[in-house]
């Protein structure tokens, strides 16, 4: 088995503990995994904090930032085939992907690379003549990351590079379902060169090690990526250290289809949308809201794609839908299509689990009309669809904004003022119109609602990563006057 281990501080060590780590295309065991408790949690968080305040990174120009970054994008790049088996292998999600979606990491990193030293102060043009008065912008200080199975490199990338560019040190949590990739990811972190104690880089489970990370007192913000219901403890535990936070969460996003779409177009977005990943992504464009009169049709071209998706191997570049991460998970997708359709939902495809080892789920069509099926609210993270169908445009922006979360949404319509009408009316942080599950370094991505707040991506998530100090310096060589007035 391989065995894999933290980094602290600059140095390679074992967790308090160690846990197997199953490889989901077989349900065994493949890996030994380092189990970060409270205690290694500490010496993390104490790693940055002293790596932020008193070692060599608070030195460094933000230009000599950027390079340590253009140096670790470099590596990424380099890598990126390494990493995307590894991470092919402890979560089951497809080479195909992971080999694609890695090498663009590199680009994250080499975005925020170039904005490093591009985070600006300002002067304020102060209403008083003997004082000149600016804002700094100081890394935010200590950043607790806690990211998901799925994509973790994407979803550290979001984040590390950022905070990196604006001068933070950090404690990246991996989950504890696949985290070998983000744990070899540290020896690029300590190859390309960033001074012990900036990167730290840990896995372990939610209630000790997640939940240690998040209340620590030297921890000033945390980035966290998952479910809405651990989202809310680590709210709770940021009562504690009153760290800001920043919410990367779930969704149900809507996937509206026109009459006059594209359809065949419009269904392979709609197979990138739900069942690309094994569905195990949050921006799935899991709601199906299709115009009536042209929903039989779709569904059918639909249902042709689905059943024509090869299922396999995740290693094998042919494979198509993998497993998903865990056994849980899958449980999890099974009860919830069982529910749905002892609710009224009409199954048009999949429904189950094929036959063999792994935990692989079908790709999925229910038929929500006429139902309340809880698959239109609760959120599958794999590959089921759940179809709804409209007659007026008010109807199909009602039922995409049915929902508590509000991550993205697809449009699909030839029809530019109301692409123009929906795209402002969508309550959603994200909106594709005739496209899907698109992503870059260079646009905001987050949610509203129930999927959070704060945005990852682009120049304004490198600010996010910093805090303003405000400092005023007198001019005047006359003696401060009366001091019992404010001035
Ligand atoms: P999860 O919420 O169960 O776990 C996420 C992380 O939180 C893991 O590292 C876990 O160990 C940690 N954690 C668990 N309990 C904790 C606690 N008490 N305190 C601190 N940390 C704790 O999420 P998951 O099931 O691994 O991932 C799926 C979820 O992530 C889905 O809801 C999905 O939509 C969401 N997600 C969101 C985005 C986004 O960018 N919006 C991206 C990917 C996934």
């Amino acid at each position: 088995m391989q065995r894999f281990q933290c980094y602290i501080d600059g140095e390679f060590s074992d967790g308090e503990a160690r846990f197997e780590s199953i490889d989901p295309a077989t349900g065994t065991a493949w890996a030994e995994m380092p189990e970060a408790r409270e205690a290694d949690v500490d010496r993390a968080v104490e790693a940055a904090h002293n790596a932020l305040y008193v070692g060599p990174w608070s030195k460094l120009t933000a230009t000599q930032r950027g390079k340590l970054l253009y140096k670790l994008a470099d590596l990424v790049a380099e890598n990126a085939q390494r990493l995307a088996e590894l991470e092919t292998r402890d979560t089951g999600k497809i080479i195909r992907e992971t080999s694609a979606q890695i090498a663009y990491v590199a680009e994250y990193y080499r975005y925020y690379a170039g904005i490093a030293d591009k985070i600006e102060g300002s002067y304020l043009p102060i209403d008083k003549p003997d004082m000149d008065v600016w804002l700094r912008r100081e890394p935010i200080g200590v950043v607790a990351m806690v990211v998901p199975w799925n994509s973790q490199l994407f979803l550290s990338a979001v984040k590390i590079g950022p905070a990196l560019a604006a001068g933070c040190t950090m404690v990246v949590k991996a989950s504890e379902d696949g985290p070998a990739p983000l744990l070899e990811f540290a020896r690029l972190i300590d190859r390309a060169g960033f001074p012990a104690g900036v990167v730290n880089i840990i896995t372990g489970f939610g209630p000790s090690c997640g939940a240690a990370l998040s209340r620590h007192p030297k921890v000033d913000h945390i980035a966290f990526t998952g479910g809405p219901e651990t989202a809310r403890h680590v709210v709770r535990n940021s009562a504690e250290n009153l760290a800001s936070t920043s919410l990367e969460l779930g969704g149900k996003s809507p996937f509206i289809v026109f009459a006059d779409a594209d359809l065949e177009s419009a269904a392979n977005a709609q197979v990138a949308g739900i069942f690309a990943a094994t569905g195990q992504s949050c921006v799935a464009g899991s709601r199906l809201i299709i115009e009536r009169s042209v929903k039989a049709r779709f569904l059918e071209i639909l249902k042709a794609k689905a059943e024509a998706v090869r299922i396999g191997s995740p290693l094998d570049m042919a494979t198509e839908v993998g497993p998903l991460a865990t056994r849980r998970q899958r449980d999890h997708i099974d009860a919830l299509v069982e529910r749905s359709l002892a609710a009224g939902a009409k199954l048009v495809t999949g429904g189950s689990a094929p036959d063999g080892a792994g935990y692989y789920y079908l790709p999925s069509i229910l038929d929500c009309d006429g139902s309340a099926s809880p698959s239109l609210e609760e959120e599958f993270f794999g590959p089921v669809l759940s179809a709804l169908s409209f007659e007026t445009e008010a109807e199909a922006l009602a039922l995409a904004n049915d929902t508590r979360y509000g991550l993205a949404a697809g449009l699909f319509t030839r029809d530019l003022t109301r692409a123009h009408r929906l795209m402002k009316g969508i309550r959603a942080g994200i909106v594709w119109v005739n496209t899907y599950r698109a992503v870059s370094p260079i646009a905001p991505f987050g949610g509203f609602g129930l999927s959070g707040h704060g945005r990852e991506g682009g120049m304004a998530a490198a600010l996010d990563y910093t805090r303003t100090k405000t400092v005023w310096l007198r001019t005047s060589d006359e003696p401060i006057p009366d001091p019992f007035v404010m001035r």
